[in-house]
C-alpha cells in the first residue's frame, strides 16, 4: 500500500509529465463532461452551433435546461443578434438592462413583450416553482459582448460557480466567433481589419492572418486533451512550426506569483518539473513588465545559464508574456530558442506567439486551474494515507519518526528531512533517527538546546519557518555545513504539536529537490502532515509508556514473586506430617465455639490441608499433595503483617467456612465445586491486603487505585488478581485437573465470592438476601446459590464477633490499631480521617456497638433465618454487642481516656472481667476461667496477640 502511496505521490510532486492526470475513468461524470463541452465550445466558429454548444456546455452545469438563446454583438452595427430565431435584442425592457449593467440576472420568467414567439412558452412569467430564467451578460474588455438567455432549474451554489468557469470559456468562444464573422463578410475587404486586429492587438503587415486563423483553428480543434502537458506539447509544436524555432517551452507563473515552473521543453515532456524563482534576471521583468524579451535583453550569465537548462546552446529567443484573459495576470511565458534559418526572432514571430495565445490561453489555464485541482485532491488523499501509514506505526517510535520523515520528504521534495522531540526535562531538541533511516543509538543521539538554531526557533515560537536562503538567515549555524561540505540551500521548519497544541517536536526539511526553495503549497501541507504527526508521535510515546510501565510491573510480579517463592524443603516438611485428621488438632476444632486463632501459625497449613481432607475436596478434585502444600504456603506467603489483615486472618475465616460447611449441611444447598470455591476463596480473599481500605487506595492514588479504582472494589480486585498470579505459578495450580468448564466455573466463582467481600457489595445485596431469606432458599435457584455464596462469604468475613468475648475484645484491639494507622498516615497527607481512623476522635465501644448492630447481627440473623442451626451464632454476636453496651457504659462514666495507646481497652476488659465473675460466682475463680478459655475455646490469651486475632474487614468503606 505504502508503494501505491508513494508512486501517487511522486506522480504528483515530481510528475509533470502524462501521468499527473488519472487515467479518464477515475475521474467523475461531471468532469468528464464538462471538459467535452469546453471543448465542444473551443472548436465552435460559427455563431449557430455556438448556441448549441453553449447549451450543451449548460447543460453540463445544469441538469435540466429548457432552452438557450445567444445573443452576439455584431462589431459593426453594435446589435445583439440572435441567430434562431433571428432577432435582435429589445432595445429596452429587463434583457436590456442587463446589458446596461453587466451583471448576472436569475429571475421567475420576463414579460411576454419581450419575448419572440418561439420563446414565450418556456420564459413568460411566473415560471413553474423550480425553473428560473438567467441573463448572462458576456463581457470583454468592458463591454457586453453577447448575452444568454437560458431557462433552467434553480442553480445551487456549485452550479454558480461552474456557471463563473464556463463564462469565461463561453467569452472566448464568442470572440472567436465573433472575429470570424466578421472575417467571412469582409472576405478580401480591409475595413472590418481594424476591429478584428484591435482584438488581436497585432498591426504587423508582415503577418498573414488568414492563414494564422485557419492555423489555429485547426489547433483550437485539437486541444480537447485534459491534461497540461500534452496540451502544452501541442500549443509548442504549433509555435515552433509557426516560428520556425528549433526548440519552444513555456514557463508556467505559479499560483504565488513567486515561481516560474516548466513542464515541457519542446517535444519533451520533463520527468520532474523545473522551477526557479520569478526573480530569475530578466524573465522576471517579462512577466511584471508584460513585455517580451529577446536573447539580446539577457545578459551573459542568464545566457549561460539557459544553455546547461536547455541542454543546447541557445542562439536566439524570443520571451513572450501570455495572459490569462479573464484575469488579465500573466500565467506564462512562451519561449522560443533557436530561429530556423535567421539568426534571431523578429516581431513578427512575437505577433505569431500572441496570436495563439489569444485563442488558447483559456483553455491553457482552465487546463491548468482543473489540473491543481486533481493535484489538491490527491493531496488529501496523500495525506489521509499518510496518516494511515504513520498510525500503524505506534508501537515503536523510531519506526514512526523513520516513517515520518519519508513521509514528509516526499510530500515536499525535500532533500534531507530530520525530526527532533523535545525533551521538556532537559529542555533539548533530540534527533533519534537521521534522514535515511539510520537509527542511533541513545550514546550518539543528537542534542541541541530548545532554544537555538533555526529548529530551537521554531520549538520555541512554535511557528512555522520557511527559509528561502539559508545562509542570510540569523539563525542559520553554517558550521555543520563547513564541516560536512554539504551545502542548505533553504529550509523549511515546522513543529509539531500535541492535542493540546504544545510542542512535542520540530521536523526540519532541508533543500527542496524541485525548486528554488519551499512554497506556500509546502507550508500548507507540512502544517497538515505536522497535526498528523503529532498526533501519531504523541500515541506513541504514550504507548511507550504503558509499555515500560507493564514491563516494570511484569519485573516487580516476578522479583515478588521469587521472594516468596516456596522451597522444595518447606512443602516437603509439610507434607511428612502426613494429613492430620481435624479431630487430632484439637478435639472441638469442628465446633462454632472453637477459636482458630489458638494455633500456632506454624500449624496453619496442616489444618488448612486437614479442612481439604475432610471435606474431601483432594479426593474429589483428585489434587496433588505437593501442589495443595505449595498452594497452601504461597498462598499464606501472599499475605502482608498489618495488624488485622493478616494469614491469621485469612486462616480464621476459611475456618469458619469449614465449620460452616460441615455443621450446616451446605451440601444440601449448595454444589460441591462451589463449596470448594468457597473455601478457596476464604483462604485468599485477602491477600496482599496493606492494612488501609479501598477508600484509602484511591485518595492516595495507590498503585491499586490506579489499576482497578474505574471498576470499583480496588482492593478486592487486587486479591483476585493475587490469586490467579499463585494459581498461575509454576506447582500451584490446585484446579489443574479440572476440565476446562470446571476450571472456568471456578474461577468465575472465586471471582464473584471474592469481590463480594467487598462490604459495600454486601450493602447493595442486601435486600435481594432478606427477600431470600423471606421466600425460602430455592436450590435449583441458580440466584440463590449466589446470593448464598455472597452471604455465607461476609459471614466467614466477620466470624471474629461470633467467638467469645475475650475474642470479639482482643480483635477490636487488632483492628483499631490497623485503622488508626491508616488514620495517620492521612493526616500526614493532609487529609482528615474518617472518625474510627482518628485514633484522638474515635471512641471504640460505640463504634463497635453500632458496627454489631448495624453490620453484624442483620448477617448473622439472616444465616439464622436460612439455617436454624446457626442461631447460637446470632445469638452470641448479640451477647457481644450487650457486652459493648457495657463497656461503653463504664466508660462513658469515667472521663475520656486520652488514648494514645489502646491499652485501655485492655485495662477495662480486665476490670470488666473482675465485676462480670464478681457477679456470677467468686473471685477465685478467675484463674480458672482464663486457663479454660486457653484451652478450650478462646486460646488467644493477650500473651500471644502479634500473631494472631483478627475479624474481617470491618466497616471497610
Ligand atoms: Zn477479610
Amino acid at each position: 500500500m505504502l508503494q501505491g502511496v508513494l508512486i501517487a505521490l511522486f506522480r504528483f510532486f515530481r510528475g509533470g509529465g502524462r501521468q499527473v492526470f488519472p487515467p479518464v475513468e477515475e475521474r467523475g461524470p461531471y468532469s468528464n463532461s464538462v471538459q467535452y463541452a469546453l471543448l465542444q465550445l473551443a472548436s465552435v466558429t460559427d455563431s449557430s452551433s455556438l448556441q448549441d454548444a453553449i447549451r450543451e456546455a449548460l447543460q453540463t452545469v445544469f441538469y435540466e435546461v429548457d432552452s438557450v438563446y445567444v445573443y452576439l454583438l455584431d462589431a459593426e452595427t453594435g446589435r445583439l443578434w440572435c441567430e434562431e430565431p433571428p432577432h435582435e435584442l429589445p432595445k429596452d425592457g429587463r434583457l436590456r438592462d442587463v446589458v446596461v449593467q453587466q451583471r448576472r440576472v436569475q429571475c421567475e420568467g420576463l414579460p411576454s413583450s419581450e419575448l419572440q414567439e418561439q420563446q414565450r412558452e418556456r420564459l413568460t412569467e411566473p415560471l413553474q416553482q423550480d425553473k428560473r430564467v438567467l441573463i448572462i451578460p458576456i463581457l470583454d474588455q468592458g463591454v457586453t459582448n453577447a448575452l444568454l438567455l437560458v431557462c433552467c432549474t434553480q442553480p445551487t451554489k456549485a452550479q454558480e460557480q461552474s456557471l463563473d468557469v464556463l463564462e469565461r470559456h463561453v467569452t472566448v468562444a464568442c470572440k472567436r466567433v465573433q472575429a470570424l464573422q466578421g472575417q467571412r463578410l469582409t472576405q478580401g475587404l480591409a475595413v472590418n481589419r481594424k476591429s478584428y486586429l484591435s482584438l488581436t492587438r497585432m498591426t504587423t503587415p508582415d503577418v498573414d492572418y488568414s492563414v494564422l486563423d485557419h492555423q489555429i483553428l485547426r489547433l483550437c480543434g485539437e486541444l480537447y486533451d485534459l491534461d497540461a502537458a500534452t496540451l502544452q506539447l501541442k500549443v509548442i509544436r504549433y509555435l515552433e512550426e509557426q516560428t520556425h524555432s528549433l526548440c519552444c517551452c513555456l514557463l508556467l507563473v505559479s499560483e504565488d506569483n513567486q515561481q516560474l515552473f516548466c513542464q515541457v521543453v519542446g517535444d519533451k515532456v520533463l520527468k520532474a518539473e523545473i522551477s526557479f524563482p520569478l526573480t530569475f534576471g530578466n524573465l522576471g521583468q517579462a512577466v511584471e513588465k508584460r513585455k517580451s524579451i529577446y536573447l539580446q535583453d539577457v545578459t551573459q550569465e542568464e545566457h549561460q545559464q539557459l544553455n546547461s537548462t536547455l541542454g543546447f546552446e541557445v542562439l536566439s529567443m524570443l520571451c513572450v508574456p501570455v495572459e490569462c484573459r479573464a484575469t488579465t495576470k500573466v500565467v506564462a511565458l512562451a519561449c522560443a530558442f533557436n530561429k530556423k534559418g535567421a539568426d534571431r526572432h523578429t516581431e513578427v514571430d512575437e505577433h505569431i506567439v500572441q496570436h495563439c495565445f489569444c485563442y488558447t490561453s483559456s483553455v491553457l489555464t482552465s487546463t491548468l486551474a482543473f489540473q491543481k485541482e486533481q493535484r489538491l485532491k490527491y493531496e488529501c488523499q496523500a495525506l489521509l494515507q499518510v496518516a494511515k501509514n504513520l498510525f500503524t506505526h505506534l508501537d515503536d517510535v523510531s519506526v514512526l519518526l523513520k516513517e515520518i520523515i519519508a513521509e514528509a520528504r516526499s510530500l515536499t521534495s525535500a532533500e534531507i528531512c530530520s525530526v527532533f522531540l523535545l525533551d521538556s526535562v532537559s529542555h533539548e531538541l533530540v534527533a533519534k533517527v537521521f534522514d535515511g533511516g539510520v537509527v542511533i543509538n541513545e550514546e550518539t543521539e543528537l542534542r541541541i538546546p530548545a532554544d537555538q538554531g533555526i529548529a530551537g526557533h521554531v520549538a520555541t515560537t512554535g511557528k512555522i519557518l520557511n527559509i528561502t536562503d539559508a545562509y542570510s538567515h540569523p539563525l542559520f549555524y553554517r558550521a555543520v555545513d563547513d564541516s560536512t561540505g554539504f551545502r542548505t540551500r533553504n529550509i523549511l521548519c515546522f513543529p509539531i504539536k500535541d492535542e493540546h497544541g504544545e510542542v512535542i517536536g520540530v521536523a526540519e526539511l532541508v533543500n527542496k529537490t524541485n525548486g528554488p526553495w519551499f512554497t506556500r503549497l509546502d507550508e500548507d501541507l507540512a502544517t497538515a502532515f505536522s497535526i498528523y504527526c503529532g498526533i501519531s508521535i504523541a500515541h506513541s510515546l504514550l504507548y511507550k509508556r504503558v509499555d515500560e510501565a507493564q514491563f516494570r510491573s511484569q519485573l516487580a510480579n516476578e522479583m515478588m514473586k521469587y521472594h516468596m517463592m516456596v522451597s522444595e524443603e518447606e512443602v516437603t516438611r509439610l507434607l511428612t506430617v502426613g494429613i492430620q485428621p481435624v479431630g487430632e488438632i484439637y478435639p472441638s476444632f469442628s465446633s462454632f465455639t472453637y477459636t482458630p486463632r489458638s494455633l500456632s501459625d506454624d500449624s496453619t497449613p496442616t489444618a488448612i490441608i486437614s479442612m481439604f481432607e475432610d471435606m474431601g475436596f483432594i479426593n474429589t478434585y483428585k489434587i496433588n499433595m505437593h501442589t495443595l502444600a505449595r498452594f497452601c504456603l504461597m498462598v499464606k506467603r501472599g499475605y502482608r503483617d498489618p495488624p488485622y489483615h493478616n494469614w491469621m486472618h485469612a486462616f480464621s475465616v476459611s475456618h469458619f467456612c469449614y465449620l460452616l460447611c460441615k455443621n450446616l449441611e451446605l451440601s444440601n444447598y449448595l454444589e460441591d465445586i462451589e463449596m470448594f470455591a468457597l473455601f478457596v476463596s476464604c483462604m485468599c480473599h485477602d491477600l496482599d491486603h496493606r492494612g488501609t481500605n479501598n477508600s484509602f487506595q484511591v485518595a492516595s492514588k495507590s498503585v491499586l487505585a490506579g489499576l482497578y479504582s474505574s471498576e470499583g472494589s480496588v482492593l478486592e480486585r487486587h486479591h483476585f488478581a493475587q490469586t490467579i498470579a499463585i494459581l498461575n505459578t509454576q506447582g500451584c495450580n490446585i484446579f489443574e485437573k479440572l476440565s476446562r468448564k470446571d476450571y472456568q466455573r471456578m474461577l468465575d466463582l472465586m471471582r464473584d465470592i471474592i469481590l463480594a467481600t467487598d462490604l459495600a457489595h454486601h450493602l447493595r445485596i442486601l435486600k435481594d438476601l432478606q427477600k431470600m431469606a423471606d421466600v425460602g432458599y430455592n436450590t435449583k435457584d441458580p440466584q440463590h446459590h449466589n446470593l448464598l455464596l455472597c452471604l455465607i462469604m461476609t459471614s466467614c468475613d466477620l466470624s471474629d464477633q461470633t467467638k467469645d468475648w475475650k475474642t470479639t475484645w482482643k480483635i477490636a484491639g487488632l483492628i483499631y490499631k490497623e485503622f488508626f494507622s491508616q488514620g495517620d498516615l492521612e493526616k500526614a497527607m493532609g487529609n482528615r480521617p474518617s472518625e474510627m481512623m482518628d485514633r484522638e476522635k474515635a471512641y471504640i465501644p460505640e463504634l463497635q456497638t453500632s458496627f454489631m448492630e448495624h453490620i453484624a447481627m442483620p448477617i448473622y440473623k439472616l444465616l439464622q433465618d436460612l439455617f436454624p442451626r446457626s442461631a447460637e451464632l446470632y445469638e452470641t454476636v448479640a451477647s457481644n454487642r450487650e457486652q459493648w453496651g457495657r463497656v461503653s457504659h463504664k466508660l462513658n462514666i469515667k472521663r475520656w481516656p486520652g488514648n494514645d495507646s489502646l491499652d485501655y481497652l485492655d485495662a477495662e476488659f480486665e476490670q470488666l472481667q473482675v465485676e462480670q465473675n464478681g457477679q456470677t460466682e467468686q473471685g477465685g475463680q478467675d484463674r480458672q476461667t482464663e486457663q479454660e478459655m486457653d484451652d478450650e475455646t478462646n486460646g488467644s490469651p493477650p500473651a500471644q496477640p502479634e500473631a494472631t486475632a483478627r475479624q474481617p474487614g470491618v466497616m471497610e468503606n
